[in-house]
């Protein structure tokens, strides 16, 4: 069984100046250990701090995930020189690369407790993690799939944080949203899925992308 850390609780949202975001990075304690995201290139040394606090050092992990392959989910990849990356659908340990049928739907087994499954719509090679807790039921960690609670009422919230394929993203939200007890999503804190985030028939589901006009407002506080 797995332990499940947030490192980092990310954000996202607009400031007087511009745009900040920063990923939420989470520690996987268990048979291997395992770091999912892992914030921009100047965040090293606060990154192998919160590994130090829960007793590891970089050596210790044994895998890197990385959700997608944008900057702030891969800066510090490496910090880790013993772990294999998965960065989207792409695996690879030093110069050699693993072939995986992520494009087909095929899930990635790490072990028992944890699995990494294609969600793609953020980006076409987005990957999402399940993991089986003890206390917590089933986690799924899921970077920009979801952006942040608030983005299951407020649709344009993930909508606005970039989308390249809206339709195939909101499939995989759904999916998801059938699976998981608990979500780490991509830019904030762990949430519970309550029932009625739950629809039936995601598959059918058409997201609803008539009003964008409150990104703003809604981005404005972080
Ligand atoms: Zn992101």
């Amino acid at each position: 069984m797995y332990e499940v850390k947030v490192l980092f609780d990310g954000y996202s949202g607009i400031k007087e100046d511009g745009y900040y975001a920063n990923c939420t990075c989470t520690l996987l304690k268990g048979p291997q250990n395992i770091i999912v995201d892992t914030l921009t290139p100047w965040d090293g040394e606060k990154l192998r701090a919160a590994l130090n606090q829960h007793q590891l050092e970089c050596e210790d992990i044994q895998y890197v995930i990385c959700t997608h392959g944008h900057s702030d989910h891969t800066g510090c990849n490496y910090l880790f020189p013993k772990a294999k990356l998965i960065v989207g659908y792409c695996i690879s340990f030093k110069d050699r690369y693993f072939d995986h049928n992520f494009k087909d739907g095929e899930t990635y087994k790490i072990n028992e407790f944890v699995k990494v499954l294609p969600t793609p719509g953020h980006t076409m090679e987005d990957v999402s993690l399940l993991v089986e807790t003890k206390n917590k039921g089933c986690i799924a960690i899921t970077g920009d799939l979801f952006e942040r609670e608030e983005d299951i009422i407020d649709e344009s919230i993930w909508q606005s944080a970039g989308s390249m394929d809206v339709i195939l993203q909101s499939k995989n939200r759904y999916k998801i949203l059938e699976i998981a007890d608990w979500i780490i999503p991509g830019h904030g804190p762990m949430f519970k899925v309550l029932e009625e985030y739950r629809v039936k028939g995601y598959g059918d589901k058409v997201p609803n992308t008539s009003d964008n006009s409150e990104s703003s407002t809604t981005l404005e506080n972080m």
